[in-house]
């Protein structure tokens, strides 16, 4: 079943009923045709046969109320008893596959698309099957959903036919009619003696189309901006300012077209402790001096997990930083990055007596070197 068949059969004419028939009609000439025309009573007719595929095709549309009334739009729409489209596109649109624009006939949306695209005014074009376009969106993740991936509901919005005319442009009720200007070709000639231009016509804008009633929704335009929520997996390892493309969800296609592609920029919120360098988590971790000078093991934090331990050499200075394998983020690959620890040598700045004691002991003790020696020498110079 094609659009094609649909502009150029006459579904009423083939099973004898008006075009007002009613569902009883359609039903009773149905089985009084079939009945003549059956290839079981008409043994190697190919005419009879012929005739009977047809009368079936016809009852197919014809009995279902919802199919019936896309033919007799489809009918009004574009003429009966020959494919004439606007713009020209007649010849293009004997390759249209049928079942593409009105096998869709739950939401009616592509013949609304097709109609769009011919108010947008490129008839030719549009009459081919287009890709969605790509969509960007962001989403922000909080710093524990980056490194494990989370599912993200994003709510998108997107240019498409208006709902209510279906993106034909107009009102409810009404349907667009063939421009009687340009006779639906959206374009007009003018003869100039030896030779004629043609340039869009004026009446319908070289959309080939036109609407006495505009749709009050869209203004006639066809088009409109409908939201729609959609979940989204971020795969864990996400950096902040990472562009995720996740395929096939963005605008969809026309006219059986593929859909465009969803971007989404990721914002990744800060942790009180960790901050993260691509796949490895970083972790600033206060030392006393003599932890610094005489060496210990310390425990610092792990993201999510007990605390690890870390030897601190002696004579670690400030600012040194260790590496724990595998306490970072999960990569694609399933290998892990390091949790990076940077000591902070603290200064103290109270002192118990006994601390003090100790402390003027250690001065003594290394009265004799003077750390900025080689400073002073130098500068010297
Ligand atoms: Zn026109
Ligand atoms: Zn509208």
């Amino acid at each position: 079943m094609s659009t094609k068949d649909f502009l150029e059969k006459d579904y009423y004419k083939a099973l004898d009923v008006s075009k007002g028939a009613s569902a009883e009609e359609i039903k009773k000439s149905y089985r009084k045709l079939a009945r003549k025309y059956h290839p079981d009573a008409n043994k190697g007719d190919s005419a009879s046969e012929e005739r009977f595929k047809e009368i079936s095709e016809a009852y197919n549309v014809l009995s279902d109320p919802k199919r019936r009334a896309e033919y007799d739009e489809a009918r009004s729409l574009f003429g009966t008893g020959g494919a004439r489209m606007p713009g020209g596109a007649g010849g293009q649109f004997g390759t249209f596959d049928l079942g593409d624009i009105f096998g869709s006939s739950g939401s009616g949306g592509r013949l609304g698309d097709l109609l769009g695209g011919m108010f947008g005014g490129r008839t030719t074009q549009q009459a081919r099957p287009r890709r969605g376009a790509d969509v960007e969106t962001e989403a922000s993740l909080s710093f524990s959903d980056a490194i494990d991936g989370a599912t993200v509901s994003l709510r998108l919005t997107d240019e498409g036919p208006c709902k209510v005319c279906r993106g034909t442009g107009a009102k409810a009720g009404t349907v667009p009619k063939v421009c009687p200007t340009c006779e639906g070709t959206g374009q007009s000639s003018r003869d100039l003696g030896s030779f004629a231009f043609s340039e869009p016509c004026t009446t319908c804008r070289g959309r080939g189309l036109v609407v006495d009633d505009p749709c009050t929704v869209c203004g006639g335009s066809g088009r409109a901006m409908s939201s729609r929520t959609i979940q989204a997996r971020i795969p864990s390892g996400v950096a902040d300012g990472q562009r995720i493309k996740i395929k096939g969800k963005g605008a969809p296609g026309e006219r059986g077209g593929p859909a465009g592609d969803l971007y989404v920029k990721v914002h990744v919120a800060g942790h009180p402790v960790f901050g993260r360098n691509g796949h490895n988590l970083t972790v600033t971790v206060p030392v006393t001096f003599a932890e610094a000078a005489l060496g210990a093991e310390i425990k610092v934090p792990a993201h999510r997990g007990m605390p690890v331990t870390v030897r601190i050499p002696p004579g670690t200075p400030n600012g040194r930083t260790f590496r724990v394998r595998g306490k970072g983020v999960r990569r694609a690959d399933a290998t892990v990055g390091d949790l990076l620890v940077t000591v902070d040598v603290q200064v103290p700045t109270e002192l118990t007596d006994t601390a003090r004691n100790a402390l003027e002991k250690f001065r003594d003790a290394t009265a004799g070197e003077d750390p900025r020696d080689e400073l002073l020498r130098k500068g010297r110079t």
